[in-house]
């Protein structure tokens, strides 16, 4: 029995930060395999460790100078280790990855070196073996992950060490080469850790206090989630709401692993628990609504023609044209004589023209409209499932406030109402959201 624990960055940020992280991990004794970030910012302002590589990185290849980035790192680096009196000679590391550094790098390596190091200083700290991803973690040459053979690894590596420390953010190609994740990686490193070693428990261990019910941006002291499911995680994350790097999900869910988000600076919080079902006896809360997410920037077409329904190859034609643009569809709605799409204007706007010059040739519509500024606010919750009344709610709240909507879709698992308002009303949408369910 194990739990594979994740640290992000804040939570490594200073010594102070790994003391607490020391703390968490022993403990509980099945905290047996940790996985770190690269140290984050220790103060609004301050640069994150992997920013600061990919500097020296941008540095390099315009000839500038990249001493003083490396001396940041170097010192900060250094402090840790010695505030925290840690048995770890970190400056032959420091000076083989930083002595002879030449433009040719490749940026992969020098940018995972932030982890690397990290994962050095917390492993020497803990006592505990670590474990480098690049031994632990493989990719073939197309980018994609070699799941058996990095499983394989991670499997041998917890034999031989049982309680190690393994660095997120990146794993090797077939020629041992480093290759990095996208931003936010290390999220998916725990996760393949957590799935591979068949953990009981994913810990993600951040600086909030669990997944928050709405944008504290927008609502004043959002309650946060005890629990939800993958599924709503899953619809709150496609319409803003960032709690962890999507592709971090799969791996445990696939292996019916929870996964808990909490944080480092109030480890007895007891965070948001996401598994794939909850029991009855378990998931007594009254509340119907789990979360709000929403983001604004969409563009809303509507196609009108008479008697769409009897000849849907109009539909057909304009998802292809969709497709052939590249265009990724967020929302489809389909009445009598008209159906609407809904795109997010970052994927549409240099294209516009193109695919509504092509949907008009193509597809020969009674008229076309298009709207800007659309917001879309996606309400979730797995108890608004055969519960009547819920949509009749948000609906009347929102026309109470004045506010009119545009569009409205139920998800098809009846586990979210997306609701589509003008952008200049999305403040007010989500706040009237939150307090008719959650006030
Ligand atoms: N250090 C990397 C980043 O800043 C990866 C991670 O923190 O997960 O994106």
């Amino acid at each position: 029995m194990l739990k594979v624990v994740k640290f992000g960055g804040s939570s490594l940020a200073d010594a102070t930060q790994f003391a607490k992280v020391k703390d968490i991990v022993l403990a509980d004794p099945l905290r047996k395999v940790v996985v770190v970030s690269a140290a984050g910012k220790r103060y609004p302002g301050d640069h994150k460790m992997t920013d600061l590589l990919y500097l020296i990185h941008a540095h390099l290849q315009y000839g500038f100078s990249q001493d003083d980035i490396v001396r940041i790192i170097v010192e900060r680096l250094t402090l840790i280790r010695d505030q925290l009196r840690v048995d770890y000679a970190i400056e032959e590391d420091l000076s083989r990855i930083f002595g002879s550094l030449s433009k040719d790098i490749s940026i992969d390596e020098l940018v995972s070196r932030g982890e690397y190091l990290n994962a050095k200083l917390m492993a020497a700290y803990l006592g505990y073996a670590f474990v480098d991803a690049s031994s632990v973690i493989f990719f073939g040459y197309d980018g994609q992950l070699d799941t058996a053979k990095t499983y394989q690894a991670l499997q041998d590596a917890y034999t031989v060490h049982q309680k190690m420390v393994i660095p997120g953010f990146y794993g090797s190609l077939p020629n041992h080469k480093i290759k990095i994740m996208s931003r936010g990686g290390s999220d998916i490193t725990g996760s393949l850790a957590a799935a591979a070693l068949d953990a009981q428990l994913y810990e993600n261990w951040t600086d909030v206090s669990g997944i928050l019910m709405a944008d504290p941006k927008i609502v004043k002291d959002p309650k946060a989630i005890q629990r939800m499911t993958y599924a709503e995680l899953r619809e709150l994350s496609f319409l803003g709401a960032s709690v962890l790097h999507e592709e971090s999900v799969m791996p445990i869910k696939l292996k019916h692993i929870p996964l808990q988000i909490l944080n480092t600076n109030e480890p007895d919080h007891p965070g948001t628990l996401i598994d794939e079902k909850f029991e009855l006896e378990e998931d007594q809360d009254d509340r119907f609504v789990t979360g709000i997410a929403g983001r604004t920037g969409f563009y809303v077409l509507t196609i009108y023609k008479e008697q769409i329904l009897a000849d849907t190859s109009i539909v057909r034609k304009t998802l292809e044209i969709f497709d052939n643009y590249h265009v990724q569809i967020e929302h489809i709605t389909l009445g009598l004589d008209s159906f609407l799409l809904t795109v997010s204007s970052a994927q549409i706007r240099d294209r516009l023209y193109d695919v509504v010059g092509k949907i008009q040739s193509e597809c020969k519509p009674d008229t076309l409209d298009i709207e800007e500024n659309i917001a879309m606010i996606a309400c979730v919750g797995r108890r608004m499932r055969y519960r009547p009344g819920i949509s009749g709610k948000l609906f009347s709240a929102l026309g109470n406030h004045g506010i009119n909507i545009r569009i409205i879709t139920q998800g098809t698992n009846e586990i979210s109402i997306i609701v589509g308002v003008e952008s200049k009303d999305y403040i007010d949408t989500v706040k009237v959201i939150y307090d008719s369910f959650m006030g």
